[in-house]
Formats: C-alpha cells, sequence, structure tokens
C-alpha cells in the first residue's frame, strides 16, 4: 500500500552552504520541519562543546537534520525504478533522515552520560508521544509513525532501509562529515559524495557500492578517520567538555545538599533525578543551559562559580598524556596533592578517555557488531570493503584510545613558588 503523499503545489527549497540546495516536495516534510519539535534542534548545536575550539563550529543539528535528508532524497531519486527498491518506502526513508536526531538534548555527550539519559530513546519518544511530530505522522497512517521509529531504531524488517540511515557508510556520516569540516573550517573531511550517491545500489538486505566507487569510498574513511582525531576528539574541545560534565555534577551535588541557589535550577530538577519528563526534556536547549551557566557565575559556591565562569569565558583546563592505568602511583599521589593544595580533585583533577574505531569488518555476535560496507563486482558479487582496499584493510578493526588528564594550570600557577605541594604537583604533571 502506498501512504499518502500529498505534494506541495510549488517546491520549497533551503538554501545550504553543503548541498547548495535542500529540496521539498512532500507536504509531510514540510510540516514536520515546521513543528516545534523540530524547530528546537536550530537550539542544540551539531559539534556540542567544539565551537570553544574551532570558532566557526556553532552549526545546529537543525542543519544537519536537513542536510541528512537531502542526502537520502538523492540516493533515493537514483533508486526509483531499481531492482530490489520499493518507492512505497519513500517517504518513510524521508521522515526517518529528517527527524533521526529529534532527541539530541543540549550539549549531548555532557548530559547524557552525567544524568545517564540516552537521546535515542527521546527520539523515540517524541515521533511516538502526545507531540506536534506525531500528529503529522499519523496524518499519513496510523501505522506511520511506529515505522518511521522502527527504521531510526534500526528494528525496521526492511535492512536495506535501515542501513541508509544507519551503516558505516550511511547518510547521517555523509553529512555530518562534510558539514563538520565545513563549519570547523579544517581541510579533512572532504570525499566525491556525489560519485558515492551515483555508484549506490539497492541489494535485498543492505545498500552496496558499485566497486568502480571504491576510491571515493576509500576517500570516505579516510576522512572520517582524520575527522575523529582532529576534530571530533580535540583535546580542548574535550577540556571545555570536562568542564561542562563537572559543571552538572556540582549543580546536582549542590541541589541534594539542599544549598539555597541565588537562582535555583529549575529546569535541572528533574534531570538530576534522571527521570525527565519528555516535556522537561524538550524545555532545556542548549540557550536556557546557557543562561543559567552565566547566572551561576555569580553563585556563592566557588566551586560551581569557578566552573561557569570558566566555562562561558574559555578559561579551559590544561592537559597531558595520562593513563590512569599504567600510572597509579601518580594518581594517587597528584589526589592527595590536589586536595592538600585546596583544589577538590573530584572537580580539578579529571581523566578523560577517547576511542574511535574507524572501520570494522564484520564479526557477527559481538558486541558493537557492525554491518561492513560491501563493494558490487563487476560479475555482480558482493566482497567486503577492506578485502579489496589495501588502504581500508590498514585501519579495519583497530580501535584507537587516548587518555588525558585535564586540570586547572592558572590555579597552580597562581600558588606560592616555596610551597613544596605546588613544586611536587608541578614535577609529577610535567617531568
Ligand atoms: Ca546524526
Amino acid at each position: 500500500m502506498a501512504y499518502r503523499d500529498e505534494k506541495l503545489s510549488e517546491e520549497k527549497v533551503f538554501k545550504d552552504p553543503v548541498h547548495r540546495y535542500i529540496h521539498v516536495r512532500d507536504q509531510v516534510i514540510w510540516d514536520l520541519i515546521g513543528a516545534p519539535e523540530f524547530q528546537r534542534l536550530r537550539r542544540i548545536k551539531q559539534l556540542g562543546t567544539s565551537y570553544l575550539t574551532f570558532h566557526g563550529a556553532e552549526h545546529s543539528r537543525f542543519n544537519h537534520s536537513l542536510g541528512v535528508y537531502e542526502i537520502v532524497r538523492r540516493i533515493l531519486d537514483n533508486f526509483h525504478d531499481r531492482p530490489n527498491w520499493n518507492p512505497d518506502e519513500r517517504l518513510l526513508c524521508l521522515c526517518a533522515a529528517l527527524l533521526h536526531d529529534l532527541g539530541h538534548g543540549p550539549f549531548s555527550h555532557s548530559f547524557e552520560k552525567v544524568f545517564k539519559l540516552d537521546h535515542e530513546d527521546f527520539t523515540q519518544a517524541v515521533i511516538l508521544g502526545d507531540t506536534k511530530i506525531n500528529k503529522i505522522l499519523s496524518q499519513v497512517d496510523e501505522g506511520f509513525p511506529q515505522n518511521v521509529a522502527d527504521i531510526i531504531n534500526k528494528t525496521y524488517h526492511n535492512k536495506l532501509v535501515v542501513s541508509l540511515i544507519s551503516s558505516q557508510i550511511d547518510a547521517d556520516r555523509m553529512d555530518y562529515l562534510q558539514r563538520d569540516a565545513y563549519f570547523t573550517g579544517v581541510s579533512y573531511g572532504h570525499f566525491d559524495m556525489e560519485r558515492i550517491l551515483r555508484v549506490m545500489r539497492p541489494m535485498e538486505d543492505q545498500v552496496v557500492v558499485k566497486q568502480s566507487g571504491m576510491h571515493a569510498v576509500e576517500d570516505y574513511i579516510m576522512s572520517r578517520y582524520q575527522m575523529y582525531w582532529q576534530v571530533y576528539f580535540h583535546p580542548v574541545t574535550r577540556s571545555a567538555e570536562v568542564i561542562l560534565s563537572k559543571i552538572l555534577h556540582r549543580a546536582k551535588e549542590l541541589y541534594e545538599e539542599g544549598y539555597t541557589f541565588k537562582l535555583k535550577p529549575t529546569h535541572f530538577v528533574s534531570f538530576f533525578s534522571e527521570s525527565p519528563s519528555l516535556q522537561e526534556y524538550l524545555e532545556l536547549d542548549e540557550s536556557i543551559a546557557m543562561y543559567y551557566f552565566q547566572i551561576w557565575v555569580n553563585e556563592d559556591d566557588a566551586i560551581l562559580s569557578d566552573l561557569c565562569e570558566r566555562f562561558v569565558n574559555r578559561r579551559l583546563f590544561k592537559y597531558i598524556e595520562f593513563n590512569p592505568n599504567l600510572q597509579m602511583n601518580a594518581w594517587m599521589e597528584l589526589y592527595r596533592l590536589f586536595t592538600k593544595a585546596g583544589l577538590n580533585p573530584d572537580y580539578y583533577l579529571v581523566v578523560d578517555s577517547s576511542s574511535d574505531l574507524p572501520y570494522d569488518f564484520y564479526r557477527p555476535g559481538e558486541e558493537g557488531e557492525r554491518l561492513p560496507i560491501h563493494l558490487l563486482m563487476p560479475n555482480q558479487e558482493l566482497k567486503e570493503l577492506s578485502r579489496e582496499s589495501e588502504i581500508v584493510e590498514s585501519i579495519s578493526g583497530k580501535k584507537r584510545t587516548d587518555h588525558k588528564l585535564y586540570f586547572p594550570l592558572d590555579r597552580l600557577e597562581e600558588m606560592s613558588d616555596r610551597s613544596k605541594t605546588k613544586k611536587r604537583i608541578m614535577e609529577i604533571l610535567f617531568e
């Protein structure tokens, strides 16, 4: 059965710095973009705290969501009339692409870690709950919201459709790599997307790429690899994230101790108990969060005030390479010395670890199992990418982890040079 597919009387276009134009022809898509839950994504930055490292990185999840939609739209234009593709799935795919990040909260990573939340649960809740988005999707067909939610949740029966939105070569990644490269201004992250879109083919349960497009795919994998280490895991961005996490921890701790805030953390209270309702969750966007951080600079609590001032004015923590698993004694001594120096180590001595797996071949049943990219050979056989490409093979299945120790160097420098505590801390950190 085809979904009711009402067209706009005239095509609408959005100007976009990455894809030039984003084309909208379906009434449903246009209505979804106008829904308050989707407009909210304008107030959530795509790259969280990265703007404190790359000042251009102020783009929002709104931009990115439109971009993912546009890439899927172009892929499906190319799939039309090909075997294995059912055009009745088109509108469903476009909606899933547009809405895949709907549940992201402010500064996703820090908030999710501190308050033990999962944006994917909220994406499902916005699509299936009592929202404008749900009302619009339900007008297409009664089962439509559930199907959109299932694609995003990767449980939809048609795996080909799922792989367009989430796989190792999906529209999500193709958009964010190019968009994040554009807005950060780095020269990594570029690859020939037009070429990849042209050689993508629908198969029964996945999207594959014609072998002739292998070099474009290699570029894409390498650009992802470089973007992770040069942009996403940049140590300065992580410093800002460490401070942000500590602000949230401190505010929660103070609230639980019954501390009297000058500005009560009204919007955070349900987060402190790790059980915000959908309504409460959607109300706390980045502009509201930043408002609290700015006002909290004037709180009496010295730690909360200092951390907020650091975040607002970008007075970040310094860092060194440090693996606490290998440097346990140094870690314990630093912890003791920081306490002695009056710097609460739970807030001012922080280890942060990041790790990435740039591409993985198929390991059925293993944790974090990922579907590999398959090449369609001229004889119609499928071959896993890392078996054909030496470049991809060289980084396949290789996980890299980076550990850093963050601390406020300015506070240590303020201490008297005659202090033995300071001398010893500096020795451990820098020698
Ligand atoms: Ca995304």
